[in-house]
This record gives C-alpha cells, structure tokens and sequence, in this order.
C-alpha cells in the first residue's frame, strides 16, 4: 500500500491535463499569476503551467525580470563553484543517450584509490573545495563499498593548503542500506536525475537494464530520506521528453518530498542533452533550443525560488552566463567529465561522458565572474554547520541565508586569491571583498569578515559562518 501511494505522485494524464488548460490562459490570467509569484507565496501546479505555455514577449521580459530579481534577492552575488569527478566508467546500463552505456565498447576503467588520491590533488591545486562524484552503475566494478573507500580517500587527500571539504554524490538508485553507509561517509548532496518523468519515454530510454524500473528510480528519493540523508539534488535531462511536462514532474515530485519528509530539493540541475561517444541526436525530437531552455530556466527560479540551480560545463561560457541572471546559483568550472579526465587531459586521451562546451579553467571562468559583478564562492559551510535539509531551508526561507553565503564567498574567494593566485590577483581580490565588506549590511558580520581576512593572511584557512 505505502509503495503504492509513493508511485501515485507522477500522474502523466494529470500534468498533461494542467498543460492543455493553460492553453487557454489569458493575459489577464497571466498577470495575476506572475504578481502572485512575485509575493513567493507558492505557485500552484496550474499556475505553473500557466507560465510554461506563455508565450507573450512582454509577459515573458517581465518574468524574466521577476526571475532575475528572485535570483538576487535570495543568492545575492554570490555563485558557488565545483567540479565532478568521475571514478568509474563500468556501467550495466543502456540509457540510450549516454556515452558509458553498456553497449558502448572502449576500455573501461576504474580508479584506484592511487589514482583518485592523484586526481584529487590535481583539483586541490585548481583551487576546488567541492566535488560532485560520478560513476556508471556497475554492482560487480564499481560497488558501494568502492564508493565509500573512494570518498574517504577524497576527504583525506591535501596538496598543501589544497582540500575537499564537500563531496556530494551521483551513483544509482539503491537501497536504504546503502544510502545510510552513504550518510556514514559525510557525503553532502545524494545526486539522482530523474532523467524524464514521463514514464514511457523513460523506458524507451533505458531499455532492458536495472535503470528501466522508473517506480525503483523515482522513489530512490523517499529511500534516501529514510536513511537520514536530507540534502537531495534532482534534475532531468532536458531534451528526452517533452519539457514542460518535465518541469512539472520537478515541482510534483518536490512537493511530494516536503510533504512527506518536510523538505525538498536541495538542488535542481538543468542539463541539456549533448552529443556523447556512440549517440547521435538524431532520434531525439525533443531537444530544447537556446530561448526555451532560459525560460525553464527562470520558471524554476521562480517556482521554488529556495532550490539552488545548478549548470554544468556541457553549455557554453555564453549561455552560463545568460542563465546566472535568471536563477543558476552553482556552476562547475574547469571540469573533466572522463575516469581519470584530470590527469589524461593535457594528452587529450580521455573519453568523455559528454562533449563539453565550456572549456575554460577555473581562474578563467572566476575572472569572468568578477568583471561581471559576481562574487565567486568556494563555500562548503552549511553542511559542516549542521545546516542541512529543514534546518537549511527554514534559513533560507527567513532570507538570513545571505548573511552567511556572502560574507563565506569573500572569504573563499580570498583564500583562493591567497593560496593560487599571482600577486595582481591578490591586490584585485583583496580590494574587492575590502569594498564588499563596506557594504554589508550588518556591521558585525563585517568586524567577523573583517578579523577572518586579516587571519586568512596570516596562514589561517577554512572560516566560515
Ligand atoms: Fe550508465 Fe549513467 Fe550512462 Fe546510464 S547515464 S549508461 S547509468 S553512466
Ligand atoms: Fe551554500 Fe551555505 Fe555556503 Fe551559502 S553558506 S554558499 S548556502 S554552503
């Protein structure tokens, strides 16, 4: 019975009903819709809908604006960076999109923890302090135990002044059991896309393999929250299903959790599929161009203005550029999708998981950040602060949030000044955090950040709210 009522949450006829209804919505309907939002009182699913089938330029600007707004109200300047690594490229499935499936015939590998100690240090002295960590499903190669081990080399691996401080984690849809040894290892956020919500393209997509059981896979979630683990990072893959019916599964499936375990996503990712090693985009009708994709993009900000937005490396500098200003708080930067991509970059030799579109190196990409008014943060401190799941979000919703996020991002950002940057750098930094501090708000959290920069460079790391 309780497994039943878990698969109910996903009703293809319900949100297909929300998306032909709004068709008919007005400008008039529109407008109240978007002054709704604009009080974040919560968006009902119908008034979702409405927003995804508008297709008014002016009504769009003005949620673009709104968007925009949210975006800055709630995340302030501040754009949190980290990279993935990818241990293992054995996987037992057929997702008919992805480069690692199966089928798919080149050597396989798996770190060692050797390597993974070796990768680490490479990223360490990139100057990254949060990972997310990938790996194909493969129960015989690529283990839970595997896992664990993995993550405790992460965690225990310095280059200097170089460390990881979170590591939040991809692997496959398990068991309970497994997802309390995941909660053992301090991992931060428990990654999983639901790739798409509509049940048939999902079974199309992952034929005859352990990742075709769509109610196994979307209830994946509910598991991980009975094993204690409360930071859960969604997304689809934008380009599989019909989109709008993808975000409206995004918002079912979220309330779905804070109703039941009072808290929902924690983040939401927005990847688009991309040309990968054996997959052509041919067979895909349902690939999302630029202007659709923006406004998914401000519709989720708007719809659950508390989720952090996360875009990878697979769109370009331009358009991760464009999408920071409607709601993206968290990107990845100099990143290698390959087992062992950091090390085998330089020799060109790695095979991808997907075909990358922003290429640039982190200092390149924090150089950008900063011209265009961004504070770029390396921040891990909420989840070493015990601010996770309900404890995170009731910050969150009460706005004291930027309290902490801006001030940690000055003092990230200095310390990577500090420990990787020439000394030009250094003076740009310092001079800006020195005018950020000026402009806080609390006089306080001024004197903290204040006394935590002249620590910084004094060889002190790691300060934090
Ligand atoms: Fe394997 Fe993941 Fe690729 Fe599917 S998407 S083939 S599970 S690595
Ligand atoms: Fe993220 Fe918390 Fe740091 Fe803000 S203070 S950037 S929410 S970890």
């Amino acid at each position: 019975m309780e497994e039943e009522i878990k698969l109910m949450f996903i009703d293809e006829k319900y949100i297909q009903g929300l998306l032909d209804t709004a068709k008919s919505a007005t400008k008039e309907d529109i407008k109240l819709v978007l002054e709704k939002a604009e009080k974040r009182e919560g968006l009902a699913h119908k008034d979702i809908a409405v927003l995804l089938q508008m297709e008014d330029k002016e009504q769009l600007q003005e949620m673009y604006e709104l968007a925009g707004k949210i975006k800055k109200d709630i995340y302030g300047k501040r754009i949190v960076l980290f990279a993935p690594l990818y241990v293992s490229d054995y996987c037992v499935n057929k997702c008919v999109y992805c480069g690692y499936h199966t089928c798919n015939s080149f050597k396989r590998r798996r770190l060692t923890q050797v390597d993974v100690a070796e990768e680490i240090r490479i990223l360490e002295s990139m100057g990254h302090k949060r990972l997310a960590l990938e790996l194909g499903e493969d129960p015989v190669n690529a283990p839970i135990e595997y896992v664990i081990e993995t993550l405790k080399t992460i965690y225990k691996t310095q280059n200097n002044n170089g460390e990881i401080r979170r590591v939040n984690v991809n692997i496959a849809a398990t068991t309970v059991e497994e997802y309390k040894m995941l909660k053992a290892a301090q991992i931060g956020t428990y990654i999983l896309f639901q790739e798409t919500y509509h049940k048939p393209t999902y079974e199309k997509m992952h034929p005859n393999c352990i990742k075709g059981n769509y109610e196994y896979h979307l209830t994946a979630f509910d598991r991980a929250m009975e094993a204690k683990i409360d930071d859960v990072g969604a997304g689809v893959l934008f380009g599989l299903s019909e989109p709008k019916f993808e975000i409206l599964g995004l918002m079912i499936h979220n309330e779905h959790l804070e109703e039941k375990y009072g808290v929902g996503f924690h983040t939401i990712a927005v990847p688009r599929l991309k040309p990968a090693e054996g997959v052509s985009l041919e067979n895909f009708p349902n690939l999302v161009d630029d202007e659709t994709f923006k406004k998914l993009v401000a519709i989720i900000r708007i719809a659950v203005p508390f989720t952090g937005m996360i875009i990878s490396t697979r769109e370009s500098g331009e358009m991760r550029k464009q999408l920071l200003k409607y709601g993206i708080s968290q990107m990845s930067a100099g990143s290698s999708t390959g087992v062992g991509g950091y090390k085998e970059r330089e020799e060109g030799k790695s095979i991808e998981q997907f075909e990358l579109s922003d290429q640039r190196s982190p200092i390149e990409i924090i150089e950008e950040l900063i011209e265009d008014g961004y504070i770029p943060s390396f921040c891990t401190a909420c989840y070493r602060k015990g601010r996770t799941g309900d404890r995170f979000m009731s910050l969150a919703k009460s706005g004291n949030i930027q309290y902490v996020c801006e001030p940690n991002a000055m003092s990230t950002i200095m310390e990577y000044a500090l420990d990787y940057g020439d000394d030009a750098f250094k003076i740009k930094v310092e001079t800006l955090v020195r005018n950020l501090a000026d402009n806080l708000e609390r006089d306080d959290i001024k004197q903290i950040f204040l006394k935590s920069l002249e620590k910084l460079k004094n060889g002190e790391r790691d300060l934090y709210l």
